[in-house]
């Protein structure tokens, strides 16, 4: 029998989170440094928040390092999951967090809009899986998070590329979950309501207060809410749960 009475329940492993550097994944990388694994984060442009991330996880003992990379190019994801493999020697977790928005009505939304979203979000959990899957399998062991939305369930207006890349988020992690379950890979989705980070901070007070309304809880999540949800996922405490979608968000999309 397993309980959780573990708080170092990913000593010795290695974990990789897209977008590490700030909001949802700065929490999700510092909470696996805090039960105990190692972490390399991968972020886009902001080197110095990059930075100040990596000193926080080297607070817990275990080995930190950020890598410069664009999730939505396919050989910059293979060049830094090969870097990541030399400096770490494997990869037991795989948090496929880095996303953006380009709200927009549809009518306004150009190709590039559509596109760029879906790259990042979409074809950027792809890249990542596609390298690091393999290692994953020759290791019979991996899990894989992979960070949706409730826009990707619901729809939402202004969202058509970013609720598009969610619900897409959904049938890729589905496919994985079956495709590796016999490799023991498990690849579960959270799906998180309206979360405090500079993602939703540039949102006007309007929209924000309206969404709050709309949350049956009467307010947003913080990014250590769906911190909590990864690392149980990440941990062999979850290793008979695979292909869940998982909502974080006060009961918005009940
Ligand atoms: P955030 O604060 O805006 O942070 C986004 C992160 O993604 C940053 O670390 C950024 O790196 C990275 N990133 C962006 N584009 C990238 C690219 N092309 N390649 C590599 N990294 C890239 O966002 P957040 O609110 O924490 O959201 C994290 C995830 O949760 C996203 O997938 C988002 O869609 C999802 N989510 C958020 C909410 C919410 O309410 N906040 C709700 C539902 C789902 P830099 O720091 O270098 O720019």
């Amino acid at each position: 029998m397993l309980y959780m009475d573990d708080n170092k329940i990913l000593q010795n492993k290695t974990a990789v989170v897209t977008g590490g550097s700030r909001g949802i994944g700065q929490a999700i990388a510092i909470s696996y440094a805090k039960a105990g694994a190692n972490v390399a984060i991968i972020y886009s442009g902001s080197y110095e928040q990059a930075e100040k991330t990596i000193k926080l996880i080297e607070e817990f003992d275990v080995k930190a390092l950020a890598y410069q990379c664009d999730v939505s190019d396919f050989s910059q994801v293979k060049d830094t999951v090969a870097k990541i493999i030399q400096d770490f020697s494997s990869i037991d977790i795989l948090v496929n967090n880095a996303g953006i928005t380009i709200d927009k009505l549809v009518l306004m939304m150009t190709e590039e809009d559509f596109q760029k979203v879906i790259d990042v979000n979409l074809k950027g959990a792809f890249n990542m899986i596609r390298h690091i899957c393999p290692v994953m399998a020759k290791n019979r062991c991996g899990k894989i998070i992979n960070i949706s939305s409730v826009s990707g369930i619901m729809g939402n207006v202004g969202q058509a590329n970013y609720a598009a890349s969610k619900a897409g988020l959904i049938g890729l992690s589905k496919t994985i979950a079956k495709e590796y379950a016999l490799r023991n890979i498990n690849c579960n989705v959270i799906a998180p309501g309206f979360i405090k980070t500079d993602m939703t901070d540039k949102l006007n007070d309007n929209i924000k207060d309206q969404a709050t309304n709309a949350i049956p809880m009467k307010k947003m999540g913080n990014p250590q809410d769906i911190a909590n949800l990864a690392v149980f996922l990440a941990s062999r405490y979850s290793d008979y749960i695979t292909g869940e979608v998982i909502k974080v968000d006060g009961g918005l999309c009940i």
